[in-house]
């Protein structure tokens, strides 16, 4: 057994390695303000996102290796978290504030991609993040009815100023147009109004800002996608050939442009009947995850149906905000954080691409 001191306190801990980034916790420099009194010791391990996975396992194992390593009492570790941004080529002017921007995508209307996308933001918030919506489906802005908002954003220094609903931040077309005014909208003038959903309106510090996607993969769609610094995108599918096909061309528009791919999300994946518990796999079984695989991209899970999402989405109360704790936002929170952890996947691996590239340029100009 080794003395309690700051060394050999750290020296233990790099056995915890992080199952994502695949390094140890003390070279990811995830161990800040070890404090010794006496016998006693307390530190924070600051991960790379509140909604991490392996939080819990990374605590339990920590405190794991401190007590069979080192003659100490008392072991407190606080799990805090500072959420990584991606590093671009050249820094982006818009949005400083906010540290990741995720597109959450579809090939085909209809699959669910805005419940999907306003429940993932509810999941994230209450994991501790600070979270925010954009409603860019221009042609069927759905987010104002999915949190029941009725309110026009109002202007503050020149900016608007995004309405607030469950703790997430929402900007949507359908707050400043008549929704059917906005159907007859040609392309110039969609993408526009995004742009200046990302210029004009004042977002503030944030962790995650999700934008939920007009359907397809069309003119409109890639104009967006180019104007938006992006994180990295989601796919929401449901399990049938034919949203699968749409599907892979979201994939390949987003790989086009380089934007990293987060994952696949299934929606209406099966259905399991309230009375006899039978599961019924009304679009096919298990069409996301072949998709994933063979696309090589992660796959971040599978949300069944069932009808209380349906009616929180109509009612303007999603499922996880409603009941948290019921059995589909369980699912949903698990891929609300099997999302975060692929951000800070690709965060890391942007970080290494740019000190790549900045130790190569200083060979060059040796
Ligand atoms: P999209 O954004 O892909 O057009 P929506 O999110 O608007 O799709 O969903 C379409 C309809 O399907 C909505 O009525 C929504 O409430 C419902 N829905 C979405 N996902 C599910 C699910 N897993 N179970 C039950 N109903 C769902």
């Amino acid at each position: 057994m080794k003395n309690l001191t700051q060394e050999n306190v750290l020296e233990a801990l790099r056995v915890v390695k992080d199952p994502d980034l695949f390094k140890d916790i003390v070279s990811l420099k995830f161990v800040k303000n070890i404090s010794i009194n006496g016998n006693d010791l307390s530190l924070d391990i600051e991960l790379t996102t509140p909604a991490c996975p392996v939080r819990e396992e990374l605590k339990a194992e920590s405190e794991k290796a401190i007590r069979t390593n080192i003659n100490v009492e008392k072991v407190e570790i606080n799990m805090t978290s500072n959420v990584t941004s991606r590093q671009f080529a050249t820094r982006p002017q818009i949005l400083t504030g906010v540290r990741n921007t995720i597109a959450v995508a579809s090939g085909k209307g209809g699959v669910g991609k805005s419940t999907v996308a306003v429940n993932l933001a509810i999941a994230l918030k209450k994991e501790g993040a600070s979270v925010g919506i954009v409603d860019c489906d221009i042609y069927g802005p759905s987010i104002p009815l999915m949190f029941d908002i009725k309110d026009k954003p109002h202007m503050h220094n020149q900016k608007l100023v995004p309405l607030e609903k469950y703790g997430i931040k929402v900007m949507s077309i359908g707050f400043l147009v008549d929704p059917m005014q906005a159907v007859i909208w040609r392309g110039p003038m969609a993408s526009g109004a995004v742009k200046q959903f990302l210029t004009d309106v004042d977002w503030g510090e944030l962790d995650y800002l999700i934008f939920d996607f007009p359907p397809g993969t069309g003119d409109i769609q890639l104009t967006i996608v180019q104007q938006i610094p992006l994180t990295g995108a989601v796919i929401v599918t449901t399990p049938q050939e034919i949203s699968l096909a749409d599907a892979r061309k979201g994939l390949m528009m987003f790989n086009k442009v380089n934007v990293p791919i987060l994952g696949i999300i299934e929606n209406m994946s099966y259905y399991t009947c309230s009375h006899c518990g039978e599961r019924e796999n009304i679009f096919d079984f298990g069409g996301g995850k072949r998709a994933a695989t063979e696309m090589n991209v992660p796959f971040l899970g599978e949300i069944p149906i069932d009808t209380k999402l349906r009616i929180g989405s109509d009612k303007g109360l999603p499922l996880v905000e409603a009941e948290p704790n019921s059995r589909q936002s369980l699912i949903i929170s698990q891929i609300a954080k099997n999302l975060a952890a692929q951000v800070s996947i690709k965060n890391a691996e942007s970080l290494n691409a740019s000190t790549i590239s900045i130790s190569l340029d200083s060979i060059k100009s040796n």
